[in-house]
């Protein structure tokens, strides 16, 4: 293993590593402390483990693979950083204050694959995944920026709805879970964590048969496939009745809440019509649902669409009410610091091109 971050590893992957490089048991409990109770940004800071240990972490591993290229802070709070990867590529990261606690938005991808039609993400076709050890980073790097500020606020929430389709990177995603997860370190809660799929059905099933307790929202968008193919073309591998069936898999093996994201498009997926459909077709497991209405942020590439009117997101979420659906409407945080996933990324991305 050459230069990687040592933030990718596990702490049984920790574990086996140190052993098989002659060290007792026990070091692998301190080196984690110092990563993620101590949050060091030296090894030579770890000053309970001998030189020769920490010499050994040196020549195998690094503490930072990224760089904070750009952070912009919006007056409600909302904090968004834009860090450049070791091979120059740039991924955003967003925190967002909630009076539940502070949560932080990661990326998981370079680009995306799925190329939803209004996305700002997929744009720009993935050009490869990120490993565990940058996907862990960037909590850190959020993390690190908050002890700076000594308000002592931890991150205690974690949603992985940034760049990238997560399922469709999955042994770096489950690392990463573990790795923020483990109760030794950054202890992030798994009923806090969210993950989010555009409906990976394959995936649904690995992930439901995996012991670890997080949330799943599905990006639904819409109630029938013919305009869920319209604006995700990923409909057309995955269509509904698929997706629904990876969802009875994963409500049987899990019977855990799930929630369905639904963007507000302007006369696309907004009318009544949606939203009765939408109501039968989660009406079977509607205890164990919870719409999310998410008021489209406009994004300057996709002029065909726009935001729902306050008056039809009011209208839908009331239809939904009344056919006994849960739900509530996702007001965005940080409107005035390019707010939707991706956003930001692709503006600067634009920008560096264009000198
Ligand atoms: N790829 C995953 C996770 C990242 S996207 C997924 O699609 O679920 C996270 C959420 O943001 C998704 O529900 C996505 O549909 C939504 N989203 C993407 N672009 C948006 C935009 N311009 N405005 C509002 N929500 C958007
Ligand atoms: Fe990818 Fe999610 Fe954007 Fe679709 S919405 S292109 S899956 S990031």
């Amino acid at each position: 293993m050459s230069h990687s971050s040592i933030y990718g590893l596990t702490y049984e992957q920790l574990q086996s590593w140190l052993m098989e490089h002659g060290e007792k048991r026990f070091r692998t409990e301190q080196v984690w402390n110092w990563l993620y109770k101590k949050r060091i940004d030296r090894f030579e800071d770890m000053n309970n483990v001998n030189q020769s240990t920490i010499d050994l972490l040196k020549e195998n591993f690094v503490l930072h693979t990224m760089a904070e290229e750009i952070r912009q802070e919006s007056k409600d709070g909302t904090i968004k950083f834009l860090f450049k990867l070791a091979d120059g590529n740039v991924i955003e990261t967003v925190l967002m204050r909630f009076n539940y606690g502070l949560s932080v938005c990661v990326t998981t991808q370079v680009g995306c694959n799925i190329g939803c039609s209004f996305c700002a993400s997929g744009l720009l076709r993935k050009s490869r995944d990120l490993n565990s050890g940058e996907i862990v980073e960037q909590i850190m790097n959020v993390q690190k920026h908050m002890d700076e500020r000594g308000e002592e606020e931890r991150v205690s929430h974690i949603v992985v709805m940034g760049i990238g389709e997560p399922l469709d990177n999955y042994k770096n995603l489950m690392d990463f879970l573990y790795i923020v997860n483990d109760d030794g370190g950054l202890n992030i809660g798994a009923r806090h964590i969210t993950v989010s799929t555009s409906g990976l059905a394959h995936k649904m099933y690995e992930f439901a048969d995996d012991p670890i307790q997080v949330n799943l929202a599905i990006s639904l968008h819409a109630p029938n496939n013919e305009l869920r193919t319209q604006i995700m073309k990923i409909n057309r591998a995955f269509p509904i009745e698929k997706l629904m069936k990876a969802v009875d898999y994963y409500l049987e093996k899990k019977n855990r809440r799930i929630t369905y994201e639904y963007i507000m498009l302007h006369d696309v997926n907004d009318h009544k019509k949606e939203a009765l459909e939408l109501a039968k077709l989660i009406r079977n497991h509607r205890h164990l649902a919870y719409v999310n209405l998410i008021p489209y942020n406009t994004v300057d590439e996709h002029i065909d669409y726009q935001r729902s009117s306050s008056e039809n997101i009011q209208a839908f979420y009331e239809t939904l009410k009344a056919e006994g659906i849960q739900c509530g409407v996702r007001w965005e945080n940080g409107a005035d610091i390019d707010a939707a996933c991706g956003q930001l990324r692709s503006k600067q991305i634009k920008k560096t091109k264009a000198v």
